[in-house]
């Protein structure tokens, strides 16, 4: 048997997944690592930690599924996305620990560039919006903080990079310094209509350019993995952020295509095709993966509480034990009976955007139990994603006609029907779901010539399920504008009174 290895390098644990030709999936290994809190609103990680957990991954899985390195044809990486490291050149050691996305400390920044007038230019350039989550003010944080970074900087010394740059710089005896451009989208340094690093950008955030990795296309050969790993010489041929990879993995390659991703979040994008267009409705442009090494766009919108609101009933309220009983609670009761949860606990995100918003249950009564608000709860995830759909709909003028879906909450069957009834539109889940890791593997086989085309992949997909619309629009209208009113009643709850 012949496999491409992916590596999906997450936020919480790496893993390592091994694809046969019919994008099978052979054999699964997976590292967690830890989390580091130095300060609130503070999330690092420790580079070795990354580094070591990956790579220790990748050996296991050859192990476990008794694949020799000569089995291996290509190698795929995606990635936690933003995540920013910043490592000398000469020693290859970390000056700083990796400043994770979730981390807010560049809030102060971004809301000093906003209030100076940069939000247009960067979002023109960039399709991205001036907020601490992606990589560009970590890097500046870095440059300020560290001591001598800036001048060491300056000298040509340093090298910066996402997580897939860390990788790959590791596995090629750091010969390689290079990111691709769905990663490279996500910096608020990287001009996505004119296809380079932007000087401009870079000046604003007083960034030197030498630090910047070389951007190369996600489907493209890199070179050999050189480290005496056990891993042989494999090929590194696949790049993309996490999103962006299981946007490919779904196959999501022609304009109009839109995957949901129901994680501890929930990350919608849609390929919009080779024409950047920007957001009316605070949505973001990000790159897209291409295997035809084109410039390829995506709309993307967020959802900050999806699958986590499940964690909040099982380790808050004691209302489960594990994720998945949820659904059997859910559907103890016909209805939520009125009951409507809006999980707001770091504010809303896209289309909102509102940081003082805060979570709500309303329409309680005397009869109101734990099933309704399960229930409730389940439902608010469906709604969420709905409204950014709604949003993205908006933009681009043609409705979806169909969502593909995946992530640990997509295994939901209520979540997923209820999903289908409120869009009106079928709801397709894959019967491999970890779309992330198979569409880093995808780009890497496409490169290698493992697969000749996406025709070909597409053709070799098992079918998975389909939900399709089966409750009553009417109702299903009026369901929407309810939680709508509630999404207003919890906007704005922690906004400081003057
Ligand atoms: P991430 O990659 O963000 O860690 P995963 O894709 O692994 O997330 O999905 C895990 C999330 O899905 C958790 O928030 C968990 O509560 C939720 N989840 C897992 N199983 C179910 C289920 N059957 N119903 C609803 N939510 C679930």
């Amino acid at each position: 048997m012949k496999y491409i290895l992916s590596l999906d390098q997450g936020t919480t644990s790496s893993r390592a997944i091994l694809f046969d030709e019919a994008g099978r999936i052979a054999g699964i290994a997976q590292r967690e690592f830890e989390q580091i809190y130095p300060e609130t609103g503070w999330v690092e990680h420790d580079p070795y930690g990354i580094l070591t957990s990956q790579l220790s991954s990748a050996v296991e899985v050859l192990g476990k599924a008794g694949a020799r390195p000569r089995d291996i044809l290509g190698l795929g990486i995606t990635n936690q996305r933003e995540t920013t490291l910043v490592w000398d050149r000469e020693t290859g050691k970390p000056v700083y620990n990796a400043i994770v996305w979730q981390d807010r400390r560049t809030a102060p920044l971004c809301r000093k560039l906003a209030d100076e007038g940069a939000e247009e230019a960067v979002r023109r350039k960039t399709g991205l919006l001036l907020d601490p989550y992606f990589s560009g003010t970590k890097i500046t944080w870095i440059l300020d903080n560290v001591a001598g970074a800036r001048a060491r900087a300056e000298q040509g010394k340093l090298a910066f990079g996402t997580v897939d740059s860390w990788l790959i710089w590791n596995l090629t005896s750091s010969r390689r310094h290079v990111t691709d451009r769905t990663n490279a989208s996500r910096t608020l340094l990287y001009n996505i209509v004119e296809d380079r690093w932007d000087a401009e950008l870079l000046k604003l955030l007083r960034i030197p350019e030498n630090m910047m990795p070389e951007v190369v296309w996600s489907s493209e050969k890199i070179g050999p993995v050189t480290t005496t790993l056990g891993l042989g010489a494999v090929e590194i041929a696949g790049i993309a952020g996490d999103q962006q990879s299981a946007l490919f993995g779904q196959l999501c390659t022609q304009p109009g295509e839109a995957k949901n991703t129901y994680g501890t979040g929930c990350f919608l994008l849609e390929n919009i095709g080779t024409q950047c267009r920007l957001s009316n409705e605070r949505l973001i442009t990000t790159l897209a993966c291409s295997s035809h090494r084109r410039l390829e766009y995506a709309l993307e919108g967020s959802v900050f509480i999806g699958g986590a609101v499940v964690q909040w009933l099982r380790d808050n309220m004691k209302f489960i034990t594990s994720a998945p009983e949820v659904e059997a609670l859910a559907m103890s009761v016909n209805s939520s009976n009125g009951v409507v949860f809006v999980p707001a606990f770091t504010g809303l995100g896209a289309p909102h955007w509102d940081p003082y918003a805060r979570g709500m249950i309303i329409g309680l009564e005397r009869g109101t139990g734990m099933g309704h608000i399960a229930r409730a709860a389940i439902e608010s995830i469906a709604f969420q994603v709905a409204d950014v759909l709604g949003a993205m709909d908006r933009d681009t003028g043609r409705p979806l006609t169909a969502l593909r879906v995946d992530g640990g909450a997509a295994a939901n069957d209520f979540l997923m029907q209820f999903q289908a009834d409120l869009l009106g539109v079928p709801v397709e889940r894959p019967a491999v779901l970890e779309t992330t890791a198979l569409g880093a593997a995808y780009l890497a086989g496409l490169a290698t010539g493992f697969w000749p085309d996406v025709e070909t992949i597409a053709g070799k997909r098992e079918a998975g399920t389909v939900f399709t619309p089966q409750a009553d629009r009417e109702e299903m209208k009026q369901r929407q504008t309810r939680w709508r009113d509630a999404v207003e009643r919890a906007k704005g709850w922690n906004r400081r009174e003057k």
